[in-house]
């Protein structure tokens, strides 16, 4: 039955879920009970309508120093002790009903701790109905008028509503009737006392603006919500009252709104208040029940009551209830009792009710948290996720946080000194509740029926009923009805008396003016058959013209959505865009700035390292400057030196040379004196080298120092004089170089080993020794002396004189030469070099200690010896 409604209408989203960018912040009001006596401390003050005080009571003002001094609350209205229900409900609850009489949603949840008057507020007693009675009240006198007829709408159990056909709904009516043993009308019902005058019908209220071609239906639920658990209050399970069965608890499912609901949750269609307020009693009876036998505490679960309103747009001609279900519209009030907010048990909690506390307050704490992620989201910008999952009350109104509907909070407080740090808490989470923002609900879409449907089908019923009943009236002409009109325009019957048996006059007269009545009437009949024929297509072609605007409507109204769709889409991109352009423009500003201090850093850095390079130009310029002048001083010093050095050098020199001349003459005078007889006749004189050493073919150079001192107090004559003999001693091992100079010894005895003999009969000797140089050269001493007779009547030699001649290589002898050009005292030897032996070997002649270069091969070392 519902599977044909279900092939008929394909499944689509209506078009409701067109969300809103505009937002409401959640509703949050504070009642504030009673004292429950008189004389009890109180700690809370009423300051204004939007204000409350509260302040420590004395016992903990003594505890603590000046953390609990007076705080101040606000909210959108505050409800003092004297307030009526009827009050409240007018401010708080009313709203929410007007709103899901146009196809809003709405929650309602009263928090605060135990004992506050939540209870009292949502329910209430009888002569003081709370919210919950007064809410269904007002729902009720609203649509009571243009209710559907029960199960014309039906749950489809994935949290939306189907609209049955007639036929299969009165079949649903008949079930009932026959199962139920309650009395079908409520009005003839007895009230159960309990719930009795929860409102009296002058405080009755009821919403504007109804929309009368709709089709209404109410259903409730009720479920409680314990140690995180859902169970159904209005399951209908036989009782067991020996072994009682505990209670299934229910899943949350998600439907294809992706809105949650309980999964096989009862719910039950109502009719008016009373129904509905006594299907609330059974669950509250049952959920009394529950709590006693599994030993519960009441205070510690969540009451959720559920008003779910189905409205459909009637059918066209305003009769029945649309069978489409994309038109069916489903709205729900969602009532809430929260469990008591109290940290801790209040009754002595022990064993698994300590457990359940603990739940108790994770879901409550939940629910803080969830408030506080999403205040923290919509304040800062942030997408942190709301821990909506991790309690069942906050995942099941996850969507009224999420998506749209108006939240609204009672705050209930009991101003008893008991409960003051519990109340405080209670009121900063209210406060902060209150800077959530929920998306509003938006307006229902409009169905394409004309307006006013159901009134014409009002009064078209009244007026069938009234024709019909005309038709059922009297014939007698009284009154000018249609009908009698229609009579009266056929002919007049003729009088119809027959006067005799013979009156054949009468008969056939009345036979004439009948058969031209009925020749009328088939006229007429042809002619209301033409005409209503006439209509009838006329009103074939306005249905059907009808229709196709209809569908046109429908079309339009599909695109409308859609574009709705795109466009709240690109504004939520744009928002979305928007922030994150505002967060990098932020980070951007952040960059800049840091660019900035780089930059900062980098041109003073810049800056000092060209002042120390510049440093380091001058320093180095300094250096440099400072360098050359160094050098200027060290050349200028070491030429100094040098010069002074050289000047000390030469008059210590002339000194020594002097003192040494001295010496020579004492030495010579003494040895005159001790050969007086042989050299009697000599004068003492200063020897001359160059006379005596330098030979004419002799290569070799003056000695630089032209004074030397002699070497032998004798006269000695020079060697090419004739009158000197000399012993030449040239070992046998000396090889015989022909281009070795061979000192020309005119007058001289040859040896070649020393002798006794030939030494007694000469004055001079000259030893020829060999021997082989660094270079592998053979060099040749001439070592020369004098021969002395010794007093013992023997011989003995004085060596005077060496000369080192060198066997040359003749093509290295022009170098040779040339080095040699030049003396230590820079005189050429012109004469020299023509002699063959003197151009092959060179002697130069030093004098002792004297430094000269290398430019000197041939060094003559004058040797003195002591006699
Ligand atoms: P809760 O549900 O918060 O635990 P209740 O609603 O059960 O508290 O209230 C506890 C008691 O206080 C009840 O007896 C109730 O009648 C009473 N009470 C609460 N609020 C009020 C009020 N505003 N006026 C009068 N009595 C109240
Ligand atoms: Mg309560």
């Amino acid at each position: 039955m519902i599977r044909q409604a279900k092939g008929k209408t394909p499944r689509r989203l209506p078009p409701k879920k067109a969300s809103n960018s505009q937002k409401d912040p959640v509703g949050v009001y504070c009642r504030v009970r009673p004292l429950g006596a008189e004389d009890e401390e109180c700690c809370i003050e009423v300051i204004s309508n939007t204000t409350i005080q509260l302040h420590a009571p004395d016992g903990l003002k003594a505890n603590r120093n000046g953390e609990f001094k007076e705080t101040q609350y606000s909210f959108k209205k505050v409800f003092g002790i004297k307030t009526t229900q009827g009050e409240l409900f007018e401010d708080v609850a009313k709203p929410l009903v007007e709103d899901i009489i146009h196809c809003k949603n709405g929650l309602l949840f009263t928090y605060g701790v135990t004992g506050s008057g939540k209870t009292h507020t949502m329910t209430g007693s009888p002569g003081q109905g709370g919210l919950l009675p007064r809410s269904l009240d007002m729902i009720f006198n609203s649509i009571g008028p243009y209710q559907a007829k029960r199960y014309v709408f039906k749950p489809d159990d994935k949290n939306g509503m189907e609209v049955q056909n007639q036929v299969d709904a009165l079949l649903d009516r008949q079930k009932r009737d026959s199962q139920t043993t309650v009395p079908k009308t409520p009005t003839t019902r007895r009230i159960d006392p309990e719930f009795a005058d929860m409102i009296s019908p002058e405080e009755a209220c009821k919403a504007d603006g109804v929309d009368e071609d709709s089709s209404y239906s109410v259903f409730v639920s009720y479920i409680e919500i314990y140690n995180n658990y859902i169970y159904d209050l209005l399951e209908e399970t036989p009782i067991d009252p020996i072994k009682p069965k505990p209670p299934q608890s229910k899943i949350l499912r998600e439907d294809q709104n992706h809105n949650m609901y309980v999964a096989g949750c009862t719910e039950v269609e109502v009719k008016s208040t009373e129904e509905a307020f006594e299907v609330f009693w059974r669950g509250q009876k049952k959920r009394r029940i529950a709590n006693t036998q599994l030993n519960r505490e009441s205070s510690r679960s969540h009451s959720v009551f559920i008003i779910k309103l189905a409205q459909a747009p009637l059918d066209a001609d305003g009769d029945n209830v649309l069978q489409d279900k994309n038109q069916v519209n489903v709205s729900q009030l969602c009532l809430v009792d929260l469990a008591g907010s109290e940290r801790t048990s209040r009754t002595r909690a022990e064993g698994s009710r300590l457990r359940e506390a603990g739940n108790i307050n994770q879901s409550l704490m939940t629910l803080r948290t969830c408030i506080e992620v999403l205040r923290e989201n919509q304040m800062c910008g942030t997408n942190k996720m709301v821990p909506y999952r991790d309690s069942k009350v906050t995942h099941l109104f996850k969507n009224y946080f999420d998506g749209e509907g108006k939240v609204r909070m009672v705050v209930c407080v009991n101003p008893k000194a008991d409960d003051y740090e519990e109340t405080l808490l209670v009121m900063r989470f209210a406060e902060m509740t209150q800077e959530v923002e929920v998306a509003r609900p938006v307006d229902r879409p409009i169905c394409g029926f004309a307006a006013g449907r159901r009134q014409r089908n009002q009064a078209f019923k009244e007026e069938l009923t009234r024709r019909l009943e005309e038709r059922g009236g009297p014939l007698d002409g009284e009154s000018p009805t249609v009908l009698n009109q229609l009579l009266q325009s056929f002919p007049p019957l003729p009088p119809c008396e027959i006067s005799g048996p013979n009156d054949d006059v009468t008969l056939p007269r009345l036979i004439e003016a009948l058969e031209k009545r009925h020749k009328i009437r088939q006229m007429m009949i042809e002619e209301y058959n033409k005409t209503a024929n006439m209509l009838k297509s006329v009103l074939q072609e306005q249905d059907s013209n009808l229709l196709s605007k209809e569908n046109f409507i429908q079309e339009q109204r599909g695109k409308l959505g859609e574009k709705d769709k795109m466009l709240q889409n690109q504004k939520n991109e744009i928002d979305r865009l928007e922030k994150k352009s505002k967060m990098l423009e932020y980070k951007i500003d952040i960059l800049q700035k840091t660019t900035n201090i780089y930059e900062e850093d980098k041109r003073s850095l810049q800056h000092e390292l060209e002042s120390r390079e510049q440093r380091l130009q001058r320093e180095m310029s300094e250096k440099r400057r400072m360098e050359a002048r160094m050098q200027g001083i060290v050349t200028d010093s070491k030429l100094k030196w040098e010069k002074e050095c050289e000047r000390r050098v030469n008059a210590k020199q002339l000194e020594m040379q002097n003192k040494l001349w001295v010496k020579d003459e004492k030495l010579k005078q003494l040895k005159a004196i001790v050969t007086e007889g042989k050299t009697e006749n000599r004068q003492p004189q200063r020897p001359s080298r160059e006379k005596d050493k330098v030979p004419a073919k002799r290569s070799a150079s003056p000695s630089p120092v032209p004074t030397g001192p002699p070497v032998r107090p004798l006269h000695r004559r020079s060697h090419s004089a004739g009158g000197e003999r000399w012993v030449d001693h040239k070992p046998n091992t000396n090889v015989d170089l022909d281009t070795v100079l061979q000192p020309n010894l005119p007058n001289a005895i040859k040896v070649n080993a020393p002798s006794e003999k030939a030494l007694s009969k000469c004055d001079k000797y000259v030893l020829t020794h060999q021997e082989v140089a660094s270079d592998g050269e053979i060099q040749t001493k001439l070592i020369k002396g004098e021969v002395f007779k010794t007093r013992g009547g023997g011989q003995a030699v004085q060596f005077t004189d060496i000369e080192t001649l060198k066997q040359e290589n003749p093509v290295a002898a022009s170098r040779k030469r040339r080095s040699s050009e030049t003396g230590p005292d820079g005189e050429p030897k012109e004469g020299d070099w023509t002699d063959v032996e003197t151009r092959c070997s060179v002697a130069v002649e030093m004098r002792a200690g004297s430094n000269l270069g290398p430019g000197y091969q041939h060094h003559g070392y004058p040797k003195r010896r002591k006699p």
